[in-house]
Protein backbone atom coordinates (compact mmCIF):
# COMPACT_ATOMS: atom_id res chain seq x y z
CA UNK A 1 0.00 0.00 0.00
CA UNK A 2 2.84 2.54 0.66
CA UNK A 3 4.25 1.33 -2.52
CA UNK A 4 1.07 2.33 -4.72
CA UNK A 5 0.95 5.48 -2.64
CA UNK A 6 1.09 8.11 -5.17
CA UNK A 7 4.17 10.91 -4.92
CA UNK A 8 2.67 13.92 -4.42
CA UNK A 9 3.07 15.65 -7.49
CA UNK A 10 4.28 19.21 -5.85
CA UNK A 11 6.83 17.55 -4.44
CA UNK A 12 8.48 16.27 -7.53
CA UNK A 13 11.03 19.91 -8.47
CA UNK A 14 10.26 20.94 -12.09
CA UNK A 15 6.41 18.87 -12.42
CA UNK A 16 4.58 22.08 -12.16
CA UNK A 17 5.04 25.81 -12.20
CA UNK A 18 5.98 26.91 -8.66
CA UNK A 19 4.52 30.28 -8.49
CA UNK A 20 1.41 31.23 -11.28
CA UNK A 21 2.30 34.10 -13.63
CA UNK A 22 -0.18 35.65 -15.94
CA UNK A 23 -0.78 35.17 -19.09
CA UNK A 24 0.30 31.43 -20.88
CA UNK A 25 -1.50 28.90 -23.03
CA UNK A 26 -1.47 31.68 -26.24
CA UNK A 27 -0.59 29.28 -29.17
CA UNK A 28 1.83 30.38 -31.58
CA UNK A 29 0.15 32.06 -35.40
CA UNK A 30 0.00 28.94 -37.90
CA UNK A 31 1.21 25.73 -36.12
CA UNK A 32 -1.91 23.05 -36.62
CA UNK A 33 -4.40 23.01 -34.08
CA UNK A 34 -4.27 20.83 -31.06
CA UNK A 35 -0.48 21.82 -31.12
CA UNK A 36 0.89 22.15 -27.42
CA UNK A 37 0.83 26.04 -26.22
CA UNK A 38 3.70 28.36 -26.43
CA UNK A 39 6.71 27.21 -23.91
CA UNK A 40 8.81 30.06 -23.14
CA UNK A 41 12.49 29.22 -22.38
CA UNK A 42 13.47 32.79 -22.77
CA UNK A 43 13.33 33.69 -19.12
CA UNK A 44 16.68 34.87 -18.62
CA UNK A 45 16.15 37.81 -21.30
CA UNK A 46 12.55 38.61 -19.41
CA UNK A 47 10.37 36.63 -17.55
CA UNK A 48 6.63 36.80 -17.13
CA UNK A 49 5.05 38.72 -14.64
CA UNK A 50 3.87 37.06 -11.42
CA UNK A 51 0.35 36.73 -10.50
CA UNK A 52 0.91 38.81 -7.02
CA UNK A 53 2.55 41.28 -9.19
CA UNK A 54 -0.23 41.74 -11.50
CA UNK A 55 -2.56 42.06 -8.34
CA UNK A 56 -0.31 44.99 -7.09
CA UNK A 57 -0.04 47.25 -9.79
CA UNK A 58 -3.87 46.46 -9.95
CA UNK A 59 -4.22 47.35 -6.68
CA UNK A 60 -1.57 50.74 -6.59
CA UNK A 61 -3.19 51.93 -10.05
CA UNK A 62 -6.23 53.68 -8.86
CA UNK A 63 -5.69 56.91 -6.78
CA UNK A 64 -2.03 57.48 -7.09
CA UNK A 65 -0.15 60.63 -7.12
CA UNK A 66 3.25 62.32 -7.56
CA UNK A 67 5.73 61.22 -4.27
CA UNK A 68 7.72 62.76 -2.07
CA UNK A 69 6.54 66.76 -2.67
CA UNK A 70 2.58 66.53 -2.19
CA UNK A 71 0.48 67.50 1.16
CA UNK A 72 -2.33 65.78 -0.04
CA UNK A 73 -3.51 62.47 1.20
CA UNK A 74 -2.95 60.43 -2.08
CA UNK A 75 0.20 62.21 -2.41
CA UNK A 76 1.41 60.48 1.20
CA UNK A 77 -0.49 57.48 0.74
CA UNK A 78 1.80 56.66 -2.81
CA UNK A 79 4.89 57.96 -1.16
CA UNK A 80 4.44 55.59 1.81
CA UNK A 81 4.20 52.95 -0.86
CA UNK A 82 7.00 53.87 -2.66
CA UNK A 83 9.26 54.15 0.24
CA UNK A 84 7.96 50.50 1.87
CA UNK A 85 8.42 49.18 -2.01
CA UNK A 86 12.55 50.39 -1.48
CA UNK A 87 12.07 48.75 2.36
CA UNK A 88 11.22 45.76 0.41
CA UNK A 89 13.56 45.70 -1.84
CA UNK A 90 16.42 46.15 0.03
CA UNK A 91 14.88 43.38 2.35
CA UNK A 92 15.17 40.67 -0.25
CA UNK A 93 18.52 40.91 -0.91
CA UNK A 94 20.15 41.13 2.79
CA UNK A 95 20.88 44.93 2.88
CA UNK A 96 23.18 45.79 5.94
CA UNK A 97 21.90 48.70 8.26
CA UNK A 98 23.22 51.78 6.59
CA UNK A 99 22.69 50.18 3.12
CA UNK A 100 20.84 52.36 0.78
CA UNK A 101 18.67 50.93 -2.18
CA UNK A 102 18.31 53.21 -5.12
CA UNK A 103 15.43 52.77 -7.90
CA UNK A 104 16.78 52.90 -11.36
CA UNK A 105 15.28 51.49 -14.72
CA UNK A 106 17.25 48.36 -14.81
CA UNK A 107 20.77 46.80 -14.42
CA UNK A 108 22.12 48.40 -17.00
CA UNK A 109 21.35 51.58 -15.25
CA UNK A 110 22.28 50.94 -11.80
CA UNK A 111 25.78 49.76 -12.89
CA UNK A 112 26.20 53.07 -15.16
CA UNK A 113 25.28 54.97 -11.94
CA UNK A 114 27.68 53.49 -9.35
CA UNK A 115 30.07 54.28 -12.11
CA UNK A 116 29.63 57.68 -11.80
CA UNK A 117 30.27 57.40 -7.87
CA UNK A 118 33.34 55.37 -8.00
CA UNK A 119 36.06 57.41 -6.30
CA UNK A 120 37.85 59.85 -9.90
CA UNK A 121 41.21 58.16 -11.30
CA UNK A 122 40.33 54.73 -9.20
CA UNK A 123 40.92 51.38 -11.01
CA UNK A 124 37.40 48.58 -11.63
CA UNK A 125 38.50 45.02 -12.29
CA UNK A 126 36.38 43.18 -14.19
CA UNK A 127 36.23 39.82 -16.30
CA UNK A 128 35.77 39.18 -19.63
CA UNK A 129 32.38 37.19 -18.94
CA UNK A 130 30.62 39.91 -18.31
CA UNK A 131 27.48 40.77 -19.53
CA UNK A 132 27.85 44.25 -21.57
CA UNK A 133 26.52 46.17 -19.29
CA UNK A 134 28.75 45.00 -16.39
CA UNK A 135 31.68 45.79 -18.69
CA UNK A 136 30.96 49.15 -20.77
CA UNK A 137 30.39 51.49 -18.15
CA UNK A 138 33.92 50.74 -16.50
CA UNK A 139 35.51 50.74 -19.82
CA UNK A 140 33.77 54.45 -21.03
CA UNK A 141 34.59 55.41 -17.47
CA UNK A 142 38.71 53.90 -17.32
CA UNK A 143 41.10 53.16 -15.65
CA UNK A 144 39.64 49.49 -16.02
CA UNK A 145 41.59 45.78 -16.37
CA UNK A 146 39.87 43.30 -18.24
CA UNK A 147 40.77 39.83 -16.82
CA UNK A 148 40.78 37.18 -19.25
CA UNK A 149 38.92 34.96 -17.91
CA UNK A 150 40.76 30.87 -17.14
CA UNK A 151 40.01 27.67 -18.20
CA UNK A 152 38.80 26.89 -14.50
CA UNK A 153 37.58 28.39 -11.12
CA UNK A 154 40.74 28.15 -9.64
CA UNK A 155 43.36 29.63 -11.90
CA UNK A 156 40.72 32.64 -12.64
CA UNK A 157 40.15 33.08 -8.66
CA UNK A 158 44.02 32.76 -8.68
CA UNK A 159 44.50 35.39 -11.49
CA UNK A 160 42.33 37.80 -9.74
CA UNK A 161 44.05 37.88 -6.65
CA UNK A 162 47.72 38.59 -8.46
CA UNK A 163 45.47 41.64 -10.25
CA UNK A 164 43.62 42.97 -7.59
CA UNK A 165 47.60 42.63 -5.46
CA UNK A 166 49.36 44.28 -8.53
CA UNK A 167 46.57 46.97 -9.26
CA UNK A 168 45.35 47.78 -6.28
CA UNK A 169 41.81 48.78 -7.80
CA UNK A 170 38.97 50.23 -5.51
CA UNK A 171 36.26 47.67 -7.07
CA UNK A 172 36.15 44.54 -8.50
CA UNK A 173 32.59 43.96 -10.57
CA UNK A 174 31.50 40.69 -10.89
CA UNK A 175 28.44 38.97 -11.92
CA UNK A 176 26.11 36.60 -9.70
CA UNK A 177 25.42 34.47 -12.43
CA UNK A 178 26.32 34.49 -16.45
CA UNK A 179 23.45 35.38 -18.86
CA UNK A 180 25.69 32.77 -21.38
CA UNK A 181 26.27 29.51 -19.08
CA UNK A 182 24.74 30.55 -15.98
CA UNK A 183 27.44 29.75 -13.95
CA UNK A 184 29.55 31.89 -11.04
CA UNK A 185 32.51 32.72 -9.76
CA UNK A 186 32.16 31.33 -6.13
CA UNK A 187 31.11 34.78 -4.54
CA UNK A 188 32.18 34.25 -0.63
CA UNK A 189 36.22 34.02 -2.28
CA UNK A 190 35.61 36.96 -4.73
CA UNK A 191 34.69 39.17 -1.67
CA UNK A 192 37.39 37.67 0.51
CA UNK A 193 39.92 38.20 -2.27
CA UNK A 194 38.72 41.72 -2.94
CA UNK A 195 38.30 43.23 0.65
CA UNK A 196 41.77 41.92 1.43
CA UNK A 197 43.24 43.59 -1.13
CA UNK A 198 41.23 46.84 -0.10
CA UNK A 199 38.75 46.61 -2.80
CA UNK A 200 34.71 46.64 -3.22
CA UNK A 201 33.03 44.24 -4.58
CA UNK A 202 29.46 45.15 -7.01
CA UNK A 203 27.47 42.27 -8.28
CA UNK A 204 25.86 42.21 -10.97
CA UNK A 205 22.28 40.37 -9.67
CA UNK A 206 20.52 40.12 -12.80
CA UNK A 207 20.61 36.40 -13.65
CA UNK A 208 21.73 35.88 -9.62
CA UNK A 209 18.54 37.18 -7.32
CA UNK A 210 15.66 36.23 -9.52
CA UNK A 211 16.91 32.71 -8.93
CA UNK A 212 18.81 32.11 -5.51
CA UNK A 213 19.01 33.38 -2.57
CA UNK A 214 21.70 35.83 -2.29
CA UNK A 215 21.86 38.77 0.88
CA UNK A 216 24.84 41.37 0.52
CA UNK A 217 25.25 41.01 4.67
CA UNK A 218 25.78 37.11 4.14
CA UNK A 219 27.36 37.25 1.33
CA UNK A 220 30.14 40.34 2.40
CA UNK A 221 29.39 41.73 -1.23
CA UNK A 222 29.27 46.14 -1.22
CA UNK A 223 26.60 46.35 -4.02
CA UNK A 224 24.23 44.43 -6.01
CA UNK A 225 22.42 45.79 -9.13
CA UNK A 226 19.06 44.07 -10.46
CA UNK A 227 16.49 44.17 -13.07
CA UNK A 228 12.73 43.75 -12.08
CA UNK A 229 11.78 42.63 -15.83
CA UNK A 230 14.45 39.69 -15.08
CA UNK A 231 12.39 39.00 -11.25
CA UNK A 232 9.17 38.67 -12.86
CA UNK A 233 8.09 42.16 -12.67
CA UNK A 234 7.31 44.11 -16.02
CA UNK A 235 9.82 46.61 -17.90
CA UNK A 236 11.27 49.92 -16.19
CA UNK A 237 12.07 49.18 -12.62
CA UNK A 238 15.46 48.13 -10.76
CA UNK A 239 17.72 48.68 -8.29
CA UNK A 240 21.08 49.39 -7.02
CA UNK A 241 21.51 48.17 -3.28
CA UNK A 242 24.24 48.83 -1.00
CA UNK A 243 27.10 51.05 0.67
CA UNK A 244 26.38 54.45 0.91
CA UNK A 245 28.99 56.43 1.10
CA UNK A 246 30.18 56.49 -2.73
CA UNK A 247 26.66 57.37 -3.68
CA UNK A 248 26.49 60.08 -1.18
CA UNK A 249 29.33 61.32 -2.48
CA UNK A 250 28.96 60.88 -6.14
CA UNK A 251 27.57 63.11 -9.06
CA UNK A 252 24.15 62.90 -9.03
CA UNK A 253 23.06 60.43 -11.97
CA UNK A 254 19.78 62.19 -12.85
CA UNK A 255 19.64 65.67 -11.61
CA UNK A 256 16.43 67.25 -11.18
CA UNK A 257 13.48 67.47 -9.08
CA UNK A 258 13.86 65.73 -6.01
CA UNK A 259 18.17 65.06 -6.18
CA UNK A 260 18.55 68.51 -4.35
CA UNK A 261 17.70 69.96 -1.26
CA UNK A 262 18.55 73.47 -1.96
CA UNK A 263 18.88 75.24 -5.47
CA UNK A 264 19.79 78.70 -6.59
CA UNK A 265 21.12 80.10 -9.28
CA UNK A 266 24.82 80.10 -8.16
CA UNK A 267 24.70 76.92 -6.18
CA UNK A 268 22.93 73.28 -6.00
CA UNK A 269 22.87 71.58 -2.61
CA UNK A 270 22.44 67.78 -3.95
CA UNK A 271 20.67 65.58 -1.23
CA UNK A 272 22.11 62.35 -0.18
CA UNK A 273 21.17 58.69 -1.47
CA UNK A 274 18.57 57.36 -2.89
CA UNK A 275 16.98 60.76 -3.78
CA UNK A 276 20.41 62.08 -5.22
CA UNK A 277 20.19 59.97 -7.95
CA UNK A 278 16.55 59.58 -8.52
CA UNK A 279 15.76 63.70 -9.88
CA UNK A 280 12.00 63.62 -11.74
CA UNK A 281 8.79 61.72 -11.23
CA UNK A 282 9.81 58.28 -9.81
CA UNK A 283 8.31 54.91 -11.07
CA UNK A 284 6.16 53.87 -8.67
CA UNK A 285 4.68 51.51 -9.92
CA UNK A 286 7.42 49.92 -11.52
CA UNK A 287 8.78 49.67 -7.91
CA UNK A 288 5.24 48.41 -6.32
CA UNK A 289 5.60 45.95 -8.90
CA UNK A 290 9.71 45.04 -8.02
CA UNK A 291 8.66 44.91 -4.49
CA UNK A 292 5.48 42.88 -4.70
CA UNK A 293 8.07 40.20 -6.98
CA UNK A 294 10.55 40.38 -4.30
CA UNK A 295 7.64 39.49 -1.52
CA UNK A 296 6.45 36.81 -3.44
CA UNK A 297 9.70 34.63 -4.26
CA UNK A 298 10.87 35.88 -0.43
CA UNK A 299 7.92 33.81 0.43
CA UNK A 300 8.82 30.37 -1.05
CA UNK A 301 9.68 27.47 1.16
CA UNK A 302 13.69 27.76 1.64
CA UNK A 303 15.33 26.20 -1.30
CA UNK A 304 12.16 25.18 -3.15
CA UNK A 305 13.42 27.96 -5.85
CA UNK A 306 16.37 26.44 -6.83
CA UNK A 307 15.22 22.74 -6.15
CA UNK A 308 12.67 23.85 -8.78
CA UNK A 309 15.24 25.46 -11.08
CA UNK A 310 17.90 22.94 -10.82
CA UNK A 311 15.48 20.20 -11.59
CA UNK A 312 14.86 21.83 -14.86
CA UNK A 313 18.42 22.21 -15.54
CA UNK A 314 19.35 18.76 -15.32
CA UNK A 315 17.18 17.51 -17.32
CA UNK A 316 17.77 19.70 -20.22
CA UNK A 317 21.50 19.33 -20.20
CA UNK A 318 20.97 15.63 -19.94
CA UNK A 319 18.51 15.97 -22.87
CA UNK A 320 20.61 17.93 -24.89
CA UNK A 321 23.85 16.26 -24.00
CA UNK A 322 22.53 13.33 -25.74
CA UNK A 323 22.06 14.57 -29.26
CA UNK A 324 24.86 14.48 -31.86
CA UNK A 325 26.45 17.63 -32.77
CA UNK A 326 24.58 19.53 -29.87
CA UNK A 327 27.92 21.25 -27.68
CA UNK A 328 26.77 23.09 -24.32
CA UNK A 329 28.34 25.81 -23.34
CA UNK A 330 31.20 26.33 -20.42
CA UNK A 331 32.83 29.03 -19.17
CA UNK A 332 34.84 26.42 -16.17
CA UNK A 333 35.59 23.09 -16.46
CA UNK A 334 35.47 23.32 -12.53
CA UNK A 335 32.30 25.71 -11.63
CA UNK A 336 29.28 24.68 -9.00
CA UNK A 337 25.51 25.12 -8.80
CA UNK A 338 24.95 26.76 -12.41
CA UNK A 339 21.26 28.33 -11.95
CA UNK A 340 19.18 27.22 -15.01
CA UNK A 341 20.75 29.01 -18.11
CA UNK A 342 21.93 26.77 -21.02
CA UNK A 343 23.66 28.16 -24.01
CA UNK A 344 24.57 25.50 -26.68
CA UNK A 345 25.68 25.33 -30.60
CA UNK A 346 24.31 22.71 -32.97
CA UNK A 347 27.25 21.23 -35.44
CA UNK A 348 26.26 22.98 -38.70
CA UNK A 349 23.48 25.01 -37.95
CA UNK A 350 22.62 28.64 -37.53
CA UNK A 351 21.43 28.84 -34.48
CA UNK A 352 19.34 31.98 -35.78
CA UNK A 353 17.51 29.47 -38.15
CA UNK A 354 17.52 27.05 -34.95
CA UNK A 355 15.86 29.65 -32.93
CA UNK A 356 13.77 30.44 -35.91
CA UNK A 357 12.34 26.88 -36.49
CA UNK A 358 11.77 26.16 -32.86
CA UNK A 359 9.76 29.22 -32.33
CA UNK A 360 7.60 28.79 -35.78
CA UNK A 361 6.93 24.71 -36.02
CA UNK A 362 7.59 23.73 -32.28
CA UNK A 363 5.94 27.01 -30.32
CA UNK A 364 9.21 27.43 -27.96
CA UNK A 365 10.99 30.24 -27.11
CA UNK A 366 14.92 30.57 -26.89
CA UNK A 367 17.12 33.56 -28.06
CA UNK A 368 20.26 33.08 -30.37
CA UNK A 369 23.39 35.35 -31.11
CA UNK A 370 25.98 36.66 -28.47
CA UNK A 371 23.93 37.33 -25.65
CA UNK A 372 25.25 40.62 -25.17
CA UNK A 373 28.76 39.33 -24.11
CA UNK A 374 30.51 39.50 -27.37
CA UNK A 375 34.08 38.74 -25.57
CA UNK A 376 33.02 35.44 -23.79
CA UNK A 377 31.41 34.30 -26.76
CA UNK A 378 34.44 34.84 -28.70
CA UNK A 379 36.78 33.41 -25.69
CA UNK A 380 34.40 30.29 -26.05
CA UNK A 381 35.21 29.60 -29.56
CA UNK A 382 31.66 30.34 -30.79
CA UNK A 383 32.27 34.04 -32.00
CA UNK A 384 29.03 33.47 -34.36
CA UNK A 385 26.70 32.88 -31.65
CA UNK A 386 24.51 29.72 -29.93
CA UNK A 387 21.41 29.27 -28.59
CA UNK A 388 19.98 29.93 -25.48
CA UNK A 389 17.23 28.42 -23.37
CA UNK A 390 16.62 29.89 -19.65
CA UNK A 391 14.25 28.78 -16.90
CA UNK A 392 12.08 30.16 -14.14
CA UNK A 393 9.36 29.68 -11.98
CA UNK A 394 6.86 28.76 -14.16
CA UNK A 395 8.80 26.19 -16.36
CA UNK A 396 8.02 22.75 -15.99
CA UNK A 397 10.17 19.44 -17.23
CA UNK A 398 7.39 19.37 -19.91
CA UNK A 399 8.60 22.61 -21.03
CA UNK A 400 11.94 21.18 -21.59
CA UNK A 401 11.47 18.25 -22.79
CA UNK A 402 9.43 20.00 -25.82
CA UNK A 403 12.92 22.18 -26.15
CA UNK A 404 15.00 18.55 -26.32
CA UNK A 405 12.53 16.58 -28.91
CA UNK A 406 12.74 20.16 -30.91
CA UNK A 407 16.18 20.17 -31.58
CA UNK A 408 16.20 16.04 -31.82
CA UNK A 409 13.56 17.01 -34.71
CA UNK A 410 15.49 19.67 -36.25
CA UNK A 411 18.40 17.34 -35.91
CA UNK A 412 16.66 14.53 -37.89
CA UNK A 413 15.56 16.74 -40.53
CA UNK A 414 19.32 18.19 -41.33
CA UNK A 415 20.29 21.48 -40.15
N1 LIG B 1 23.63 41.62 -16.55
C1 LIG B 1 23.25 40.40 -16.93
C2 LIG B 1 23.99 39.22 -16.40
C3 LIG B 1 22.16 40.26 -17.78
O1 LIG B 1 21.76 39.05 -18.16
C4 LIG B 1 21.50 41.41 -18.24
C5 LIG B 1 20.38 41.32 -19.20
O2 LIG B 1 20.33 40.47 -20.05
C6 LIG B 1 21.94 42.65 -17.81
C7 LIG B 1 23.01 42.72 -16.97
C8 LIG B 1 21.27 43.90 -18.24
O3 LIG B 1 19.97 43.91 -17.78
P1 LIG B 1 18.96 45.06 -18.25
O4 LIG B 1 18.87 44.92 -19.74
O5 LIG B 1 17.70 44.73 -17.56
O6 LIG B 1 19.56 46.33 -17.84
Amino acid sequence: AVLSRPVLSATVPGRHPLLPVVGGGEHVPLLPAGSAPYADLDVAASAPALAAVAEAVTAALPGYASVHRGAGWRSQRTTAAYEAARDTVAAFVGARDGDVAVFTRNTTDALALLAGCVPAGERVVVLDCEHHADLLPWQRRGPVTVLPTEATVAATLRALGAELVRSRPALVAVTGASNVTGEALPLDEVVLLAHAAGARVVVDGAQLVPHRAFSLAASGADWVAFSGHKLYAPFGSGALVGRRDWLDEGPAYLPGGGAVTEVSVAETRWAAAPHRHEGGTPNVLGAVALAAACEALAALPDGALEAHERALRARLVEGLSALPGVRLLRIWADSAGPTGVVSFTVDGADPGHLAAVLSAEHGIGVRDGRFCAHPLLARLGVPGGAVRASVGVATTLADVDRLVAGVAAYLREGP
